[in-house]
């Protein structure tokens, strides 16, 4: 099926070259999910598309959408470029892994969802804006793992239901264990405190509405530690600008 001449937003995943003149361009689709483009005569010289090709440009594309094979992209407008994230190579990989990871929920489960597009958007413009990326990524992280399958309980303790703390997360039992109940499982995480309050407040956090963020580094780097864990655990998904995000963040340290 080809839906021709339609109109759709989009980011720029990844390009790369082909054939003589020409490029592959992989764009998140805000209608059409993840889709590959043949965008004929790129690598020509003065190529009228080619800012609306570059990595990370955000834009309304109007193009023909193949089902199956190559789309293809006619115009363009209002194209927006996240320039921080362009000039930054730190802030390069956490949106590369926010757009590696949006590929996976969509290979685990391919709703089309605009909701899940528009929080994309809106975690890479919060990153391009200066807010922390790490704790951006961390939001979108807890949000995700129900696309995987994973829906993590972070209201109350899975066991008897009860809302106060201290809680801890459980892996077997699938989200909060409560003090009373630590007992019933010696695997569970052994987060500290605010680590558990943080990873319950990303669950239901609008990034839209985040304007500042304070986490202290301790904080992130069990945050950071926890998510690992439970996506190695629980997802199984190998990305590989994780594994850069990480060996950047221990030269940090
Ligand atoms: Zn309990």
């Amino acid at each position: 099926m080809i839906y021709r001449n339609v109109e759709f937003q989009g980011i720029v995943v990844s390009r790369k070259n082909y054939r003589e003149r020409d490029m592959l361009v992989e764009i998140y689709t805000d209608k059409y999910g993840f889709k590959t483009f043949l965008v004929r005569g790129a690598r020509k010289r003065g190529f009228k598309l080619s800012a609306a090709i570059l990595p990370f440009t955000f834009a309304t594309y109007v193009g023909s959408i193949n089902e199956d094979g190559l789309s293809f992209i006619t115009t363009t407008k209002n194209l927006k470029q996240f320039q921080s994230i362009n000039q930054d190579i730190f802030l390069n990989a956490y949106a590369t892994y926010i757009l590696e990871l949006m590929k996976y929920a969509y290979q685990s489960d391919d709703l089309i969802s605009l909701d899940w597009f528009e929080k994309t958007v809106s975690s890479i413009s919060a990153i391009n804006e200066g807010l922390d990326p790490q704790i951006i990524t961390n939001i979108l992280e807890v949000q995700a793992l129900g696309r995987f399958g994973v829906q993590p309980n972070w209201q109350y303790c899975v066991v008897c239901q009860g809302v106060k703390g201290p809680f801890d997360y459980s892996e077997s039992y699938g989200g909060l264990l409560c003090v009373r109940h630590f007992h019933l499982d010696s695997q569970r995480l052994h987060l500290d405190a605010k680590t558990v309050f943080y990873l319950r407040k990303f669950s239901v956090i609008d990034i839209n509405r985040i304007s500042t963020i304070n986490v202290g580094d301790k904080t992130k780097e069990n945050l950071a530690k926890a998510l690992t864990t439970i996506y190695d655990g629980q997802v199984g998904i190998y990305i590989k600008a994780k594994s850069f995000i990480e060996k950047m963040n221990t030269q940090l340290y």
